[in-house]
């Protein structure tokens, strides 16, 4: 039932000018469809004539609504002030129909699936129904907004090109398409079909048909239900980082119940939860959807809803960064867990269902994982060759030895005294105060000379320690001193290595937090999955053991 707002409540709202562009019309006209539960969208712009139609296959109105619907401040998702605090929907100001109809020519078709007939409402620029008729049309509601911003030339004036006001349509769209990938969207220029999104069960699906060259087994969702009394969940989308990662962070995005926000806090622990996985100057692709009680946000903030309140933010942040660390592992399976039980699933699956090497197991954190990599073999003195349950799996030696020293040195960046002490010449002042800064004991020792009287632990026992103690001096920080001092020290290819290393190597990978690449983005380890290699082996045209199958 669409009311008119106490003027009380009205007076708490963040008020501002709602539709400001074309692709606000859009915004808003959507986000009332998929208040309206709708599953199926379809927009149609008209944009050198300012027009725009929304149709969709939600609850629809009745003519009572329909004459309501576009008056100032007539709601039918609050009641009251109280209300404010308990938002479910998109929409609760009751503000964007009665500004359409104040800007433009708006006429609504509507019928709810419980009538036999629509209706078809015009309305005049105070928000009235002006023509009333009875329309035949399915279930669901159609809006037009025509002449849009006709009595306002300055702002019409004020717009970006038609072009690239496409392009923030499009923006509009795909934000919240990927909030909302179980709804299909069409959307045409004219009778020209422009964007087309098919419904798919989650985020995984949809975030591919948004972004050129991201593909699904790129990436790994992860959803997390909170249990007891606080009905909340998480969902995680990410791009794998030895697959797929961008020049700008343009998908680095945070949704609150169904709508993207600008959150930065969130956004910077969803880039640190990829530190030192990446190659340099690229990021992650990744979507963060927090499903909250609406208690726990305040939308209140800004009249776009993009800037919002979120009580609670460390708690996330500490859960989102969980939830990163989980995904980025090596075979997690995300099952949905109680946040509170503090105890991380693991499911390891077989590629292949039905065989039956398939294995469950549940680890709390901290536990090291069970290992799953056989070493077989070295070939060409570089690539372990594993057996993995669900194929085999090349593993580069050096990369994988320099992740495991990496976050052994994060751990614990250890620095063992040096007797007698390494003498360096010619260092210059910064040279001298980076290995100060890094930690080092150095000395002035004469003229020119200085003792270097401590050293990182891994480095101690090195030939080319020198080397690596100038390397060192020459900048950058603690991290850039770790992410050397690793690869430094990481077993070389084309070392020789014997089964017993191998295992020992591929075991301490596993446990790794990001075992997927180095610690400067690079790949670690190509998995040959039993399900590709069957379908390369063309297994399913013979039938029977003497082609060696059981
Ligand atoms: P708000 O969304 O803040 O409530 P609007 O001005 O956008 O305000 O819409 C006013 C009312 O019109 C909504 O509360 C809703 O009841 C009804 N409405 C608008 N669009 C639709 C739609 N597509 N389907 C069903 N009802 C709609
Ligand atoms: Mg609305």
């Amino acid at each position: 039932m669409i009311e008119p707002l106490p003027i009380d409540v009205v007076h708490l709202m963040a008020a501002g000018e709602v539709i400001d562009s074309l692709s606000a019309v859009v915004r808003e006209l959507v986000e009332n469809a998929l208040d309206a539960g709708a599953t199926r969208i379809v927009i149609s712009l008209w944009a050198d004539q300012w027009r725009v139609r929304v149709s969709d296959n939600g609850a629809g109105m009745t003519l009572e609504n329909l004459r309501q619907a576009a008056r100032p401040h007539t709601t039918s998702k609050i009641r009251d002030r109280a209300d404010l605090q308990n938002i479910r929907s998109l929409g609760f100001r009751g503000e964007a129909l009665y500004s359409l109809a104040q800007l433009s020519q708006l006429e609504i078709l509507s019928r709810p699936s419980s009538e036999m007939q629509g209706w078809r409402v015009a309305y005049d620029a105070q928000g009235e129904a002006a023509e009333i008729e009875t329309v035949a049309i399915a279930p669901g509601t159609i809006i037009t907004v025509d002449q849009l911003f006709e009595t306002w030339a300055t702002r019409r004036d004020a717009l970006p090109s038609a072009a690239q006001q496409l392009k923030a349509v499009q923006t509009v769209i795909y934000r919240l398409a990927l909030c909302h990938p179980q709804v299909t969207w069409q959307v045409q220029q004219g009778e020209r079909d422009w964007i087309s999104l098919w419904a798919s069960r989650t985020a995984k699906q949809r975030l591919p048909q948004l972004v050129r060259g991201v593909q699904e087994a790129e990436l790994h969702e992860i959803s997390i239900a909170s249990g007891n009394a606080v009905e909340s969940s998480l969902y995680l989308l990410l791009g794998l980082p030895d697959r797929c990662h961008r020049r700008r962070p343009d998908w680095v995005n945070v949704a609150i119940n169904g709508r993207l926000v600008h959150l930065p806090e969130l956004e910077q622990t969803l880039l640190a939860g990829f530190r030192q996985t990446l190659p340099r100057d690229r990021y992650p692709v990744c979507f963060l959807h927090l499903h909250l009680l609406p208690q726990q946000i305040d939308w209140n903030r800004h009249p776009a809803k993009t800037e919002v309140y979120l009580h609670n933010l460390d708690y996330w942040q500490q859960h989102v960064s969980q939830a990163i660390e989980q995904a980025l592992r090596l075979n997690p399976a995300s099952i949905p867990e109680p946040l509170s039980s503090r105890r991380v699933g693991t499911v390891i699956k077989a590629a292949e269902s039905g065989a039956d090497y398939r294995v469950h197991r549940t680890i709390a954190p901290g536990e090291p994982l069970p290992s799953v990599l056989r070493a077989i073999a070295q070939v060409h003195n570089r690539y372990i060759l594993a057996e993995h349950p669900s194929g085999m799996w090349l593993v580069e030696q050096h990369i994988a030895h320099e992740r495991v020293l990496y976050e052994q040195i994060c751990d614990r960046w250890q620095l063992l005294p040096l007797e007698p002490a390494i003498i360096l010449n010619h260092l210059s002042q910064a040279q001298v105060e980076q290995l100060q800064h890094l930690g080092l004991v150095v000395e002035l020792f004469g003229d020119q000379i200085w003792a270097v009287r401590s050293i990182p632990a891994l480095l101690a026992q090195r030939e080319d320690r020198v080397d690596a103690l100038l390397e060192l001096s020459l900048g950058g920080d603690l991290q850039t001193a770790q992410v050397a001092t690793a690869c430094r020290s990481a077993i070389r290819n084309g070392t020789p290595l014997t089964l017993t290393e191998m295992q020992t190597l591929l075991d301490q990978w596993q446990q790794t937090r990001n075992p997927r690449t180095c610690p400067h983005g690079r790949p670690i380890y190509l998995a040959l999955e039993e399900s590709a290699l069957a379908r390369f082996f063309r297994r399913h045209w013979v039938i029977g053991k003497s082609h060696g199958l059981e």
